[in-house]
């Protein structure tokens, strides 16, 4: 089979592999997309930021690199293992590419989502979105209903990757928002605060080229805070209260601290990036019962509601958001995700 595989840092390659073969408790998935994101930039351009030694086997997994690439994938069920009785061939899933394992501190306090042995499919995994045939656990994949296609398949994980830090910022009906950072997670963090009936979600996107795409998605409050005083207009917008939450995608050091300042009083921060430089925390920021809240992953309810708002069209691809490419674009599709030019790409999986 065809595959792409990470072997280190700058080194993607198409590789011609053997076929893995069907097993107890899992599934061999067959065609599908796979998304590039923010982590695959990082795994890809400057993989010390990740917090793995990847020549070393993952404690979950026992995955070393080099690593078939791609965390955020669905396909079609082809074969089942002998004793698989939640799927069958024909059915299209996401999968769930999280493993945690249930016994570390943050595990046992019930915080799952933050597991000290944290591994992913497509990172420290068995397998990856980027190949002809994937084999993954059974229970790590949903089905998919009728409504929703393999390319929205795709989007689920990075979906529920915004889905978790909104449900984390204890939003109500008729509260404001900021969201830092319009790429497909800011995306995703405006379609889960619509669904929480969040009235004013203002989001600040120094891209042209983004701002453009997140007109077309529906958002009426976009912010260039390259050209505009992002707290000032927020007070605007918010007859002076500040935002009950901003969720921070972006990841820069200097957004963190205009979206601290952009908070109403009690207003809860929530940090979903990754940041490259330390953030200046000073004391100013911390007044008005501010608070900041952190989240990496998901939980198996946010895939859920996830696909659950793809049914009935909440989150959509109207706006043109995503874009299809094949295996051979990859490469160059990095170098653009990098400078900031596209939106989400989503790798289709070849059939020969
Ligand atoms: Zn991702
Ligand atoms: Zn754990």
């Amino acid at each position: 089979m065809k595959a792409i595989r990470i072997h280190g840092e700058g080194d993607l390659r198409i590789e011609e592999l053997l076929d893995p073969s069907i097993a107890p408790g899992m599934v061999l998935l067959t065609g599908g997309y796979t998304g590039v994101c923010g982590t695959d930039l990082h795994l890809y351009f400057e993989s010390e930021i990740y917090p793995a030694d990847f020549s070393q086997p993952a404690t979950l997994t026992g995955a070393t690199w080099p690593q078939i690439f791609g965390h955020e994938f669905s396909g079609e069920v082809a074969q089942v293992g002998p004793d698989v009785t939640n799927l069958k061939p024909g059915d299209r899933v996401a999968v769930f590419p999280y493993y945690h394992c249930g016994h570390c501190l943050a595990c046992e306090a019930g915080h799952a989502t933050d597991c000290e042995h944290m591994a992913f499919e497509g990172i420290q995994g068995r397998s990856g979105g980027m190949a002809q045939s994937k084999l993954v656990p059974a229970e790590l994949c949903f089905a998919l209903p009728e409504e929703v296609d393999l390319v929205l398949g795709a989007l689920v994980e990075p979906m529920a990757v915004a889905w978790h830090g909104v449900n984390i910022a204890d939003v109500m009906v008729g509260d404001s928002a900021l969201v830092l950072g319009g790429g497909p997670i800011g995306i995703g963090a405006f379609f889960a605060l619509r669904a929480r009936g969040v009235e004013q979600i203002i989001v600040s996107e120094p891209s042209a080229q983004r701002r453009a795409v997140l007109e077309r998605v529906g958002i009426h409050n976009i912010i260039d805070p390259t050209s505009q005083n992002l707290q000032n207009e927020v007070r605007q917008l918010t007859a002076g209260r500040g935002v009950a939450a901003t969720i921070d995608t972006a990841g820069s050091p200097l957004a963190f601290v205009e979206g601290m300042q952009s908070l109403a009083v009690g207003g809860r921060m929530v940090t979903i990036a990754m940041y490259k430089e330390s953030i200046p925390l000073t004391r100013s920021l911390l007044v008005a019962g501010r608070s900041i809240r952190s989240s990496v992953v998901y939980s198996h309810e946010d895939f859920r509601a996830v696909i659950d708002a793809m049914r009935d069209g909440t989150i959509s691809l109207e706006g043109e958001w995503v874009r299809l490419i094949e295996f051979a674009d990859i490469t160059t599709a990095m170098e653009q995700l990098r400078s900031g030019g596209t939106m989400k790409v989503l790798v289709r999986t070849p059939v020969d």
